[in-house]
């Protein structure tokens, strides 16, 4: 089952949150783990939706970008 990894306040290094991703998908939110296996201190997971790749990686899902065309619509929008 993948895990999801988790980054320690601390000293920043990543370990296993503990939590599994059951199916092929996960979104996280505010998620605290601990303790850092090496300082012992809370950790926080990384917030966001993350896809199965396989068996053992859990990929965090990039946000869809707007296409170019949108961003100079949005931009204009602005700017006039
Ligand atoms: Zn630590």
């Amino acid at each position: 089952m993948p895990m999801v990894s988790a980054i320690c306040d601390n000293c920043k290094s990543s370990f296993s949150s503990g939590i599994s991703i059951e199916g092929s998908k996960i979104t996280l939110s505010g998620n605290t783990a601990g303790p850092c296996p090496k300082c012992g201190d809370i950790g926080r997971i990384t917030e966001g939706t993350f896809n199965v790749i396989d068996n053992n990686i859990a990929k965090k899902v990039k946000k869809n970008n707007p296409s170019v065309a949108d961003c100079n619509v949005f931009l204009k929008s602005i700017l006039c």
